[in-house]
């Protein structure tokens, strides 16, 4: 049986204007009370890996590590036809920086495991860094296949995947018990089925805690995180905008030469 983990993570709901504060000694964005959604790449993540249900046959199972209102997104999950969540929560990995969620992450995979693809997001839209899908597959010793913007055969004896890569485009055949991520032009996430809203209604995903996965707690949350955010700031923008009318032409050119003459000196 094919057995695909989808990496999910809750993040703040941008796109519906929240606004997105950072506490003023621990820089970290101020979570509490912001509404939050899944986030967008793992989305596609999630879709991809039903998409192999549907197609190949396939068990399902996502993964969030978070507070516990990161439960939503796992019952979010369970709607569009996932079959099983896990919920990793523990105030031991509060604070975790990317080196100690992907440790968690990977400790909770090796526990449920194994799986024969992972799939995550190619990034988060509030950390932004794209550091934990690879660090999750150098902690498991997987191959990796990054930024995966479509999948051209998807079956039992192959996965084959492009990516934008430097601009060319790479065709790769994804070995199993790979970790790949995906990007938001992936495919279109389907939106849950009636079916799936009334079974989420009542489902709770299983806890995993520190108890289970035994890590020590030096090397998870703020102890177990090298990252130091010392300082945030909205960068100023000093670019100033001049309209120009489409038979300006000749003002256009007058720009741009002078602009190269500044830069050649
Ligand atoms: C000192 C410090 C303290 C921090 N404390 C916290 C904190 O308390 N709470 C907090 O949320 N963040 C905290 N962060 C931010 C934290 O580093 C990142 O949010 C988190 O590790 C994921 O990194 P990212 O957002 O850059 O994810 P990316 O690497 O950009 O994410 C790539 C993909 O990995 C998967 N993924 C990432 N994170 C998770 C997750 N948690 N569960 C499941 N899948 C995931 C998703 O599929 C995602 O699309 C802290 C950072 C620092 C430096």
């Amino acid at each position: 049986m094919i057995r695909i983990a989808v990496l999910l993570k809750q993040v703040p709901d941008i796109e519906r204007n929240v606004k997105v504060t950072i506490n003023a000694n621990s820089y970290n964005i101020n979570r509490q009370g912001v509404p939050s959604i899944m986030n967008p790449h793992d989305r596609n993540a999630l879709e991809e890996a039903l998409c192999w249900k549907d197609q190949v046959g396939a068990e399902v199972v996502c993964f969030s590590m978070g507070p516990t209102q990161a439960a939503e997104i796992l019952k979010e999950a369970i709607s569009m036809g996932a079959d099983e969540s896990y919920l990793i929560t523990d105030r031991l990995f509060a604070g975790s920086d990317t080196l100690a969620t992907s440790l968690i992450l990977s400790e909770a995979l090796k526990k449920t495991g194994p799986f024969t693809y992972v799939f995550c997001g190619k990034q988060a839209l509030d950390g932004d860094t794209a550091q934990v899908g690879p660090g999750v597959a150098v902690r498991l010793q997987m191959p990796q296949v990054l930024n995966v913007q479509r999948t051209l055969i998807r079956s039992a004896e192959q996965f084959v995947v492009q990516r934008d890569y430097r601009n060319s485009i790479e065709t790769i055949a994804v070995p199993t018990h790979s970790l790949v991520s995906l990007c938001k032009h992936a495919n279109t996430p389907r939106l849950p089925s009636l079916r799936g809203l009334f079974l989420c209604h009542t489902y709770q995903p299983t806890l995993l805690t520190n108890q289970e996965l035994k890590i020590s707690p030096e090397r998870i949350g703020l102890e177990g995180s090298p990252t130091r955010v010392v300082n945030t700031f909205t960068p100023q923008l000093d670019k100033t905008i001049q309209k120009l009318k489409p038979e300006n032409g000749q003002a256009l050119f007058q720009i741009i030469k002078s602009k190269m003459n500044e830069v050649m000196g």
